[in-house]
């Protein structure tokens, strides 16, 4: 089970937290349990190490620590008060560690992504120890381990960093025989290389540990538990009346989340698709919604189109130039630029002129990818390229979609009578998206206009 940010956000909730272990492991259940950082601490947690780098100025490093423990703290005193001498000295010796390296970054005015991951792993190793000791306080025996105790592996990408096969074995050695007589408390989020270097999985990726620490277990299932009812048919903060989705397939889930449904992080299906484990996504603060199953069967008959997502942040690059028309190559060598600049090409469309090729990528990477793409101008393979930052990509997700006709045309046809100009097409052959890009001001239109136009808010008997 894993807990994200609102979940063990202050003392109330962990107690809530505390509630639905303490039943399941009355049930009989072994429990493993990953949590995130109590919410909008790694957010601090990179701003202070963003300003301890670049500040000019003394950073305020010592009110931070003392906000941070202010509130752990008091979290802590209110979920295991027969603890806080124990374990308020394991807190005070984590916070001792990071005022250090904030203190060496600020010194060296040099943030690695390396120091960068040890920081940002805080949030985590400071919540760990206070659900495990509100567990222990309810009298369920528990002990706290980070991600590298637990056995998670990664590569050394930081920031990003890939979970390593190897971890498997590992996690079932370690993790496995804790849960006989106890129920460990994992931090989520951070892992080692094989050299021991603290590592982080992306933002928002304790749903990703959760799902690798299940699959080392051989976990029955996992449950991501968070603070709405379940995968819902599209962003809550951005459209009306969406509704719960029952049941999603792992595929729908995978492209969900990739095209922005920040419920699930991107990675957290693939380990549990690889050996068919159920994920369930339930509420903290609603324990009773039985939430949304997601599973290997599809659903597609009646009901082909499930949910409406969006990214934002993101840059529409175009590429144009008469060059390209029948010269092989080109869109290899345009490619291979960006991904060795480190450029992740989310989307991608290419005219059948070959005159031009449109892309979607993070906005944040939009900088590199001028630079680098400045070569190709240059050297006059490409005309220009002009790229176009106030855009949202869309995208509407369903298993079959793609091959059941006429899906395509409802969804231009509903846009276009709306008024609603779309940049850019992308239809994988995956079946199961097809996504497009629209100006930033109109994507919470176009998310409502498809919610509505297919139904969404209405239940469906196949599902
Ligand atoms: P946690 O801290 O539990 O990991 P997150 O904030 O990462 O929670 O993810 C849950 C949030 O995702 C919800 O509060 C909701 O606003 C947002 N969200 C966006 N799209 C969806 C969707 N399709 N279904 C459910 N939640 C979504
Ligand atoms: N705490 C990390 C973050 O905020 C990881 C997570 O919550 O999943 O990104
Ligand atoms: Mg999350």
């Amino acid at each position: 089970m894993k807990f994200g940010g609102t979940s063990v956000g202050d003392a109330e909730s962990i107690a809530r937290v505390v509630d639905i272990l303490a039943r399941y492991h009355a049930e009989g259940h072994e429990l493993a349990v990953v949590v995130s950082a109590m919410s909008g601490v790694t957010d601090r947690l990179h701003a202070i190490a963003a300003e301890a780098e670049s500040s000019v100025e003394e950073p305020q490093i010592a009110a931070f620590i003392q906000a941070l423990r202010a509130k752990h703290m008091k979290a802590l005193e209110a979920v295991a008060p027969s603890q806080v001498e124990e374990v308020g000295a394991v807190i005070d010796e984590r916070l001792w560690k990071l005022e250090h390296i904030l203190t060496a970054v600020h010194v060296l005015h040099e943030l690695t992504r390396r120091s960068k991951d040890y920081i940002v792993s805080y949030g985590e190793r400071l919540s760990s120890v206070i659900v495990s000791a509100a567990l222990r306080e309810r009298g369920m025996p528990s002990v706290a381990l980070d991600g590298c105790e637990a056995g998670l592996l990664t590569t050394d990408r930081h920031g990003d960093a890939l979970v390593l096969p190897s971890s498997d074995a590992r996690i079932n050695s370690r993790v496995l025989p804790l849960l006989m007589d106890t129920v460990p408390v994992i931090t989520g989020y951070m892992g080692c290389t094989p050299e021991g270097i603290v590592t982080t999985l992306g933002r928002s990726g304790s749903d990703y540990s959760g799902a690798v620490i299940g699959r080392g277990i051989d976990a029955d299932e996992v449950w991501i538990w968070t603070d709405v009812d379940g995968v819902l048919t599209s962003d809550p903060r951005a459209i009306e009346n969406v509704r719960v989705l029952p049941y999603i397939s792992y595929r729908e889930a995978m492209e969900l989340s990739y095209f922005g449904a920040k419920v699930l992080h991107p990675k957290s299906i693939e380990p549990a698709m690889e050996k068919d484990i159920i994920v369930r996504v339930k509420n903290t603060f609603n324990p009773d919604h039985p939430g949304t199953v997601v599973r290997r069967q599809e659903n597609r008959e009646k009901r082909v189109v499930k949910a409406v997502t969006h990214i934002d942040r993101v840059a529409l690059v175009n590429v144009n130039g008469v060059q390209m028309v029948g010269r092989p190559g080109t869109a290899k060598e345009i490619f291979s630029l960006l991904g060795d600049a480190g450029v992740n090409v989310m989307m991608i469309s290419q005219a059948s002129s070959q005159a031009n090729i449109s892309m979607i990528i993070e906005e944040a990477d939009l900088a590199v990818a001028q630079d680098v793409l400045s070569g190709p101008v240059k050297a006059g393979l490409v005309r220009e390229v002009t790229a176009d930052r106030n855009v949202v990509a869309v995208a509407v997700v369903g298993a079959g979609m793609a091959g059941t006709p006429g899906i395509s045309g409802r969804i231009f046809t509903a846009l276009g009578n709306e008024g609603i100009n779309v940049m850019m097409i992308s239809q994988g052959s995956s079946e199961v998206n097809v996504s497009f890009v629209v100006k930033q001001q109109e994507h919470h239109r176009a998310l409502q206009v498809l919610h509505d136009e297919f139904r969404l808010s209405e239940e469906c008997d196949d599902e």
